[in-house]
């Protein structure tokens, strides 16, 4: 027989087997020779209490051979004389699980990356640390995997209601991840990782006959009738196809501005944005684990902080244990931060994004499509100034931070492009700085040692979700004006993170490959 039960056991015995099956054995009251086998389903750390306890799920089989349970496996026909294609801009998570779906329903995708592949991409993000050289065309944001190919892979979301979680946990164990994303609470992969996970993904796409082009920039939407018929790239190319999924993440500008020019509709959206902060790993293992060194049972420790300040939001964005600080600029003369982390996530920093809402009522130019997009972008262009260029950023220790005075030294920092004092209550929007400040006060409160003359404040994070919001049918997924075409993820204003998005791409495609199978 089998049995699903539910232990809390202590960090070191959740690590080793032997203890787990007895613990398996008592809880079910059975001898430990008696347990044929166990699948751990869910595991959880619980850190509230002193003593750090490890909450686990398991299936076990009871005096009968036990099976574990093996995860469904896509097998993708192949679709090179498939009856539709559909044109797919952009291959981040969005666009590629569009196009892993659209080829399951027999659907050829043709998909079209302004960037290069990850190998490639990876000598431009080199440049990128080493010269603080921006290629626009290359970058953390631009190149195949999207904004998630180099990041600290974190797969966890809230959006369930968008779609199957467990369905884009399994595609990527499926294309190599670590089985143990589907059994973590918060599930991560490391930027070591991910770029062969996305090269098995394009080479299934390709094996199955889809198309793959890279450095080709869509700029040009061909409407007929007011219906899609092709786009135009930057090299002069057509792709034609029966719909298009507009997946180009939030920092594709060029995009909004193309949509703008040809009178296709598009909206300000509301985002937020602020800071980087990044703390020794140790002082936040410290904190949030209650002990003054880690157990080597514990994975580095993370945080997820909230407040409320004068009606607005701060909050802790995108938090990497054991991370880095990457310059995430799209173009010269702006200054963008953001941070990845290793699978095993063993630096000695601990960095997080630190932001505020910001509202309709805090753009320069309440007129226009693109007044948030501008606000944005004016903001990362004072920290670039400031920082004194080649992306070193301005930076201050967080108690100059909220004492408002420029650091005399500056802690060491993980950003490699360098860190140069400077005053950031002039670089950043008055009522964002004021935020910030009381906001780190009051964490400081919640998590005793956070705010600390050891912790760095980086500007700017300010790529945390779209400017800009590509309006939908939120039945059809269609854009009201242009039939066929189906604005999708990040950068359209639906989604914010990798799983996220990769929800969208797949309910999109889902969607479209129902509309095209009944022509
Ligand atoms: C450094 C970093 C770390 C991050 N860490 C995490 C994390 O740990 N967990 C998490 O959930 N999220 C993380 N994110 C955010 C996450 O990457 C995004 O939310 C997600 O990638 C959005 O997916 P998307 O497919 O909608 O857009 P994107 O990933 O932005 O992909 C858009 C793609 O379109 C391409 N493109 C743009 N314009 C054009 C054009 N005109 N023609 C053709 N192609 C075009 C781009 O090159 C890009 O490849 C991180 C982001 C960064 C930058």
């Amino acid at each position: 027989m089998q049995k699903k039960i539910t232990l809390q056991v202590s960090p070191a015995d959740a690590a080793d087997p032997v203890v787990l099956q007895s613990l398996i054995a008592a809880a079910l009251g059975e001898k430990p020779s008696a347990i044929t086998g166990y699948q751990l389903l869910k595991r959880s750390i619980d850190a509230r209490s002193h003593a750090v306890k490890i909450n686990l799920t398991l299936q076990a089989g009871v005096k009968e051979t036990f099976v574990e349970q093996a995860l469904p496996v896509i097998d993708y026909p192949d679709v090179r004389k498939a009856k539709h294609r559909v044109v797919i801009a952009g291959a981040g998570p969005c666009g590629l699980f569009a196009a892993l779906r659209l080829m399951e329903a027999g659907i050829r995708p043709i998909v079209l990356e302004r960037g290069k592949d990850v190998r490639a991409r990876r000598r431009d993000l080199a440049i990128l640390n080493k010269e603080g050289i921006v290629d626009p065309e290359s970058n953390y944001c631009f190149g195949e995997g999207g904004a998630g190919t180099y990041s600290d892979g974190k797969l966890y979301t809230r959006s369930n209601k968008r779609g199957s979680i467990d369905k884009i946990l399994n595609l990527f164990v499926q294309f190599g991840a670590d089985r143990a994303i589907c059994i973590d609470a918060h599930p991560h992969i490391g930027t070591n990782k991910l770029p062969q996970i996305i090269t098995a993904m394009r080479q299934q796409i390709l094996d199955a006959g889809g198309e793959f082009h890279f450095r080709e920039k869509v700029n040009k939407y061909i409407i007929e009738k007011g219906r899609f018929k092709a786009v135009l790239t930057a090299t002069g190319n057509r792709f034609d196809g029966d719909a298009l999924v507009l997946a180009t993440g939030h920092s594709a500008r060029d995009v909004f501005e193309s949509l703008q020019a040809q009178g296709i509709l598009i909206e300000a959206k509301p985002f937020a944005l602020g800071v980087r902060i990044e703390h020794p790993q140790q002082l936040i293992d410290h904190i949030q684990y209650h002990q003054p060194v880690r157990s080597a049972f514990l994975p580095p420790a993370s945080y997820s902080l909230v407040q409320q300040v004068n009606h607005r939001g701060v909050f802790s964005f995108c938090m990497c244990p054991g991370g880095i600080i990457a310059p995430a600029a799209t173009a010269p003369g702006e200054l963008v931060v953001n941070g990845w982390s290793p699978s095993k996530r063993n630096n000695p920093y601990a960095n997080s994004g630190m932001v505020v809402t910001v509202e309709e009522k805090d753009y320069l130019n309440k007129q226009g499509a693109l007044s948030a997009m501008h606000f944005q972008q004016s903001v990362e262009q004072k920290a670039f100034v400031a920082g004194g260029g080649k992306l070193v950023a301005p930076a201050l220790r967080m108690t100059d931070f909220v004492n408002r005075q420029v650091s005399g030294s500056l802690p060491d920092c993980s950003y490699l492009p360098g860190v140069q004092a400077a005053p950031l209550w002039e670089v950043l929007p008055p009522f964002i700085y004021k935020s910030l400040s009381e906001g780190f006060n009051a964490f400081g409160k919640k998590m005793k040692g956070y705010l600390s003359r050891e912790a760095i404040v980086v500007a700017t994070e300010s790529r945390t979700s779209s400017p800009v919001r590509i309006p939908r049918d939120p039945e059809t997924y269609e854009h009201p004006q242009v039939k066929g075409l189906y604005p999708a993820g990040e950068g359209a204003g639906y989604a914010g993170g990798i799983v996220s998005a990769a929800m969208d791409g797949e309910k999109l495609a889902a969607t479209i490959a129902a509309v095209l199978q009944k022509k």
